[in-house]
């Protein structure tokens, strides 16, 4: 029995070409060539004007929270179903995060709960596109150009998703990336700040290397206390190569969430909704089990480890995390109950993705012939 790992990254000999470039040749004078060659090609890929690379898409999320200038006091509107890497930046800024619910047809933001929530002390909403499903980012928009307040894209799963045309992370105030070994595409760990507004964008540079300003003529002088979230021009040779080939590890997520959704039709669950008019990253497969069948999920993951097919449970939501303060979130609460991560990365085979599904069908089945002749 061969293990099914959870994700996997994709490295072919073009990564291996130009990361031996970089340690080769990468030093002095050419130390930012691959990082200024990422940062210029992300932009075009994305229709975006400004990037900077990161040493993760924490970073690049604090770096663009502390260029808005959000800090004590200030409250920032985020779903609560979300991995903690969104809130954590709130947090050290001296934000009050506020967890709203989401939809059941997204997994993602409630845009209606985001305008209850609104206060005189709300200074941003982060729009997280979960899981490669994407976040109503028009209705989003709106609230934010009604109260005045950016939206921000957490594009860390949605590389490759489009909403309505556009690609996730080009759509908000600015949008971050994470190219953390997890993801479809990586650096091993690296991340990606991106924005149309130049002004913001100069601000973060000037943050990302230690307040040091780039018009700045003295050497070694910076001119506020800024933070230290570069990446190294060996992670960005990797993302050089990885960029060059996003459209094709994208295109593979998408046949394998495909592949779940065909083998596991007709079954009691869903798989990532996608909204018309969007294209999924399909970043991770999830099945949430419909409410009637619920108990199933410890079954099927203890399958899944009999078997070691490495899966995962959904996001907690952050509100039921010991730091924070439980709030009534039902709908974030609930699916996070009914809900299984499967694997899925580049090189999975068909094969592996239809025996995870077979698995599934399988508990299913057993269980609803039990049901039968109970029940007659
Ligand atoms: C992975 C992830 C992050 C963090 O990315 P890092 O590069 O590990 O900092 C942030 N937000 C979401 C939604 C993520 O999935």
């Amino acid at each position: 029995m061969t293990k099914i790992s959870y994700t996997k990254p994709s490295i072919s000999e073009l990564e291996i070409s130009y990361v031996e470039d970089a340690i080769r040749n990468g030093w002095g004078e050419n130390c930012y060539d691959y990082i200024n060659k990422l940062e210029k090609a992300f932009c075009e890929y994305l229709g975006v004007n400004y990037a900077v690379a990161t040493s993760s898409c924490t970073g690049a999320l604090h770096l663009g929270m502390a260029a808005l200038g959000i800090s004590d006091g200030d409250e920032v509107i985020l779903a609560d179903t979300n991995w903690v890497a969104t809130v954590s930046p709130v947090v050290h800024l001296g934000a009050k995060p506020v967890f709203v619910d989401i939809c059941t047809d997204t997994w993602c933001i409630d845009p209606k709960k985001v305008e209850l929530a609104i206060t005189n002390k709300t200074k941003a909403i982060i729009a997280v596109h979960l899981y490669g499903n994407l976040s109503e980012m028009n209705e989003l928009n709106a609230i934010g150009e009604k109260y005045g307040i950016p939206v921000i894209e957490d594009s860390a799963e949605a590389i490759g998703a489009t909403y309505q045309g556009k690609l996730a992370g080009s759509i908000g105030k600015f949008g971050a990336f994470s190219f953390h070994g997890t993801k479809t595409m990586t650096t091993g760990e690296g991340g990606i700040f991106v924005t149309d507004d130049k002004l913001l964008y100069e601000k973060v540079l000037t943050l990302s290397n230690h307040g040091r300003d780039r018009a700045q003529p003295k050497q070694f002088w910076p001119d506020v206390i800024g933070y230290k979230y570069k990446m190294s021009n060996i992670q960005a040779a990797i993302g050089c190569a990885q960029l060059e080939r996003v459209n094709d590890l994208v295109l593979r997520k998408r046949e394998i969430l495909d592949l779940y959704k065909s083998e596991l039709a007709n079954l009691p669950l869903t798989i990532n909704p996608v909204q018309d008019g969007c294209l999924s990253g399909a970043w991770m497969p999830n099945i949430v089990l419909d409410s009637s069948i619920k108990y199933l999920k410890v079954e099927i993951m203890q399958q899944f480890k009999a078997r070691e097919i490495d899966a995962r449970v959904f996001f907690h939501p952050l509100s039921s995390l010991p730091m924070f303060d439980s709030v009534g979130n039902g709908i974030a609460y609930d699916i996070a109950n009914r809900a299984i991560n499967l694997p899925s990365y580049h090189d999975m085979g068909t094969s592996d993705v239809k025996l995870v599904a077979q698995v599934i069908r399988n508990v299913i089945e057993a269980d609803a012939a039990r049901e039968a002749e109970l029940h007659g």
